[in-house]
């Protein structure tokens, strides 16, 4: 690829997905979450409220169609957290939050939540235990009726109830029993379940449960693991509920063979676990393009965590400004050229492409997002 082009491709295109990390504080300790075991690197903290207002000009600048205000961390840990997500009102189209929901919400709580335009809940099982296990901290129940909560405070109100959605993170210790919480799903209203594999991990064996990748299954146990997704899929469609599941962890099921590393980054020494990219492919992800997440230290990060801040948002006035990042630049060419970082290459989020085919779908993707 010319130079030229290359450099309009790494050079182009702000982010339209945004998200605020309006705290980095969280009142779980999910054995695959980097909170704990990335402490000396991020400071679990409350976003200052001068980044706050910052972030707030950005947003007024800058006119995101998608507006997240979660990162890591917990949002209802914020002492007043409904009066901080209510100054984010009508200041994009679409409002969404990543919640646990494990404190039970006051009335006020659920109303100030019904007005958001989406929320996302975690549930690895429908058994309480284990539940509480792998995600420390966790309550179904008061998940559970929060759910409910909300959907009767968006009655109330007489607004449309937020489309819920739900994530399970697959672990040796949950995936089999999986079809129980595609069945929970339907009955909680949501409107779609994703079942993700651990982007990372960190723990070896522990008798006390098993959060590993659930490539340490026998064949036997992967047999009926295939079986809970088939029934899954078979509940959800029956109820016109989405399923989504990324295509490295379809790859995976239907017998691909994954590779696991060793990694020590700005999230410590941690596992991964995924499909390997062939040579001469990389891997197929736009979101560096797409998505950017303003950490409640400042920093911005351009996707799931993996690769960790490209820069500082104080310094910068409107979204237009984040393709201007040098570490945000390197990051984008890396997946142009399918020279890929460790944190990239051992990505279970995203398929693999022949780089060719990669840089057409980015430039389809750059000039479709040009300004008319
Ligand atoms: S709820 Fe989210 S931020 Fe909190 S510990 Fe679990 S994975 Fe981490
Ligand atoms: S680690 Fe790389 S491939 Fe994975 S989501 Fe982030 S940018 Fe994309």
């Amino acid at each position: 690829m010319e130079n030229l082009i290359m450099d309009h491709l790494v050079s182009g295109t702000p982010p339209f997905s945004v998200s605020i990390e309006l705290t980095s504080k969280c009142n779980l300790r999910c054995r695959y979450c980097s909170m704990d075991n990335a402490k000396d690197s991020y400071k679990q903290q409350v976003m200052p409220e001068k980044l706050i207002s910052h972030a707030m000009e950005i947003v007024k600048e800058s006119h995101p169609p998608f507006l997240g205000l979660s990162g890591r961390g917990e949002i209802t840990t914020v002492k007043g957290w409904e009066a901080l997500l209510a100054r984010f009102k009508g200041m994009a189209p679409h409002t969404h939050v990543v919640t646990n929901l494990s404190v039970s919400l006051t009335w006020d709580q659920a109303c100030a939540l019904a007005e958001l335009g989406s929320i996302t809940i975690s549930i690895d099982s429908v058994d309480h235990k284990l539940m509480n296990k792998i995600r420390k901290g966790c309550d179904l129940d008061k998940l559970i009726s929060n759910v409910v909560m909300i959907k009767a405070a968006a009655r109330y109100m007489g607004r449309p109830k937020p489309n819920m959605s739900i994530i399970s993170v697959a672990t040796a210790a949950s995936i089999i029993g999986f079809s129980r919480v595609a069945a929970l799903a339907v009955e909680l209203g949501v409107s779609s379940l994703s079942l993700q594999d651990l982007v990372f991990y960190y723990e070896e064996e522990n008798p006390e449960v098993d959060a590993r990748h659930i490539s340490v299954l026998s064949p036997e146990e992967m047999n009926t693991v295939r079986g809970e997704v088939v029934r899954a899929n078979e509940i959800l469609s029956g109820a016109g509920v989405g399923f989504q599941v990324y295509t490295p962890f379809i790859q995976f099921l239907t017998g691909t063979p994954v590779v696991t590393e060793r990694l020590t980054s700005h999230l410590g020494p941690h596992l991964r676990t995924t499909t390997p990219v062939p040579e001469g492919h990389t891997r197929n992800c736009r979101m560096p393009w797409d998505m950017a997440i303003l950490l409640a230290d400042g920093g911005i990060e351009p996707c799931c965590g993996a690769i960790g801040s490209v820069g500082n948002f104080a310094e910068i006035k409107s979204f237009a400004d984040i393709p201007s990042l040098p570490r945000l630049q390197a990051l984008r060419r890396e997946l142009l050229t399918g020279q890929l970082s460790a944190e990239c290459r051992m990505c279970c989020q995203t398929s693999t492409v022949p780089v060719e085919e990669f840089q057409k779908i980015i430039s389809d993707h750059v000039v479709s997002r040009a300004p008319a």
